[in-house]
C-alpha cells in the first residue's frame, strides 16, 4: 500500500525555483494537477498550458469589465506601493505591462507617473482603455512584441502577468529589455504558499485555468527575481494571499 502511495507522487521539477522534488498534489481537477514545489512552495498547474494556449486565450477573453482589484482593501495597498514605486524610480517613465481595462493605470498616470504607458494584448481590454481614458496611452501589444520597439522605462508595474505564462524567465528577460539600468518594478501577484489560501486549491476564487499557471511562493519570487537580474529591495506584508514586491534592475 505504501509502495503504491510513494508511486503516485509525482516528480516534477519546478520551473520557479528549478529543482526537482516529489511534489505535493494540491488538487485535482478531471486531467488538470496542482502540484506545489517541496522546496520553495510555489504551486504550478500540470500540465503547464503552452504560450500560444495561453494568449489565445487572454487575447480572446472579453473581460475587460471585471474589477480592476478582488477588492477595495487592494485599491489602497496599490496607492500605497506605487507612491513607494515612484520614489525607487530614477527617471519619470514607467510602463504598465498588463494594462487590463485601464484602470490602474490611469490611477497610476493620475496620482504618480504622468508619463505612463499601458499596453495590454488583448484588443478588447485596450479598446475599453482608450474609450473610458482618453489622457491616458495605450497600446495593443504583448510584452514579447513590445520589445522589438527598443524604447525603455524607468519603472513597471506588472500587475499579475508573471503568473500568466509558461515560462516566467522568458517574461523577465522580455521585461528587463525594456527597463533603463537600475529600474525599479512592482510586482502583485498571488502567494501560493500562504497560510491563508484555502487547504482545498481549488476553493481558491484566485485558480483559474489555462491563463494562470504559476501561484508563486514568496521564496520563490525572491528565487526567481536573482536568477533573472532583479534584487528586491522591498516586500510587504500581507494577511492576504497576495505578495507585492519593488524590485530594481540589476545593471
Ligand atoms: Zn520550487
Amino acid at each position: 500500500m505504501l509502495e503504491e502511495i510513494k508511486k503516485d507522487l509525482p516528480e516534477f521539477t519546478c520551473l520557479i525555483c528549478q529543482k526537482t522534488s516529489d511534489a505535493f498534489q494540491l488538487s485535482v481537477f478531471e486531467d488538470l494537477e496542482f502540484l506545489a514545489c517541496q522546496h520553495c512552495g510555489s504551486v504550478t498547474t500540470t500540465p503547464i498550458p503552452d504560450d500560444e494556449f495561453i494568449s489565445e486565450y487572454l487575447d480572446s477573453s472579453r473581460t475587460a469589465q471585471l474589477a480592476p482589484f478582488p477588492h477595495n482593501l487592494e485599491k489602497k495597498h496599490f496607492k500605497k506601493h506605487l507612491q513607494d514605486l515612484k520614489a525607487a524610480a530614477q527617471g519619470p517613465k514607467c510602463i504598465d505591462v498588463k494594462c487590463h481595462n485601464g484602470y490602474r493605470t490611469e490611477l497610476a498616470r493620475m496620482r504618480y507617473f504622468s508619463d505612463i504607458t499601458g499596453i495590454d494584448s488583448n484588443p478588447f481590454a485596450i479598446e475599453i482603455a482608450e474609450k473610458r481614458f482618453n489622457k491616458g496611452y495605450f497600446i495593443n501589444t504583448s510584452l514579447k512584441d513590445f520589445t522589438d520597439s527598443g524604447e525603455k522605462f524607468d519603472s513597471a508595474i506588472c500587475y499579475h502577468g508573471l503568473e500568466y505564462t509558461n515560462s516566467p524567465d522568458e517574461y523577465l528577460q522580455n521585461l528587463l529589455k525594456i527597463l533603463n539600468d537600475k529600474a525599479a518594478v512592482y510586482f502583485s501577484l498571488c502567494d501560493g504558499n500562504h497560510f491563508m489560501a484555502p487547504s482545498n486549491f481549488l476553493k481558491w476564487k484566485e485558480v483559474r485555468y489555462p491563463e494562470r499557471t504559476h501561484y508563486i511562493s514568496r521564496e520563490g519570487l525572491d528565487t526567481l527575481l536573482k536568477r533573472n537580474g532583479f534584487k528586491v529591495v522591498k516586500r510587504y506584508r500581507r494577511f492576504l494571499p497576495y505578495q507585492h514586491v519593488i524590485a530594481r534592475k540589476q545593471s
